[in-house]
């Protein structure tokens, strides 16, 4: 049974004055299997169309949007402009680092 996931869009985002294309992740690596994401033909820039890691305690990013946060390789917790507007980043060092790599999903 195919499980909607809410878009984060409404319609295709503008990058390098051209309408990114939609696509779906295959790889399941980093544990982003079949997200839905936008990918910029001209400059590769990339943002996920769906709202994992965007809640409402996040910090707004630089152009004043919420943003997503995300667990990134070496690093924390890092919080990224969620519509890919701008290059906002932060970590976030609130909370110690984890011995286990584990990200919990906690659902609420
Ligand atoms: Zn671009
Ligand atoms: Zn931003």
């Amino acid at each position: 049974m195919p499980r909607a996931i809410p878009r984060l869009f409404s319609r295709a985002p503008l990058c390098c004055e051209l309408r990114m294309t939609r696509r779906q992740t295959r790889d399941n690596s980093k544990g982003n299997m079949n997200r839905c994401f936008y990918s910029c033909g001209e400059c590769r820039r990339m943002v996920f169309d769906d709202w994992e890691g965007i809640r409402d305690g996040n910090p707004l990013c630089g152009c004043g949007e919420i943003s997503r946060g995300q667990v990134e390789l070496g690093c924390s917790y890092v919080f990224r402009c969620a519509r890919g507007k701008c290059d906002y980043r932060v970590e976030d060092e609130e909370d110690e680092e984890d011995e286990e790599d584990e990200e919990d999903e906690e659902d609420d």
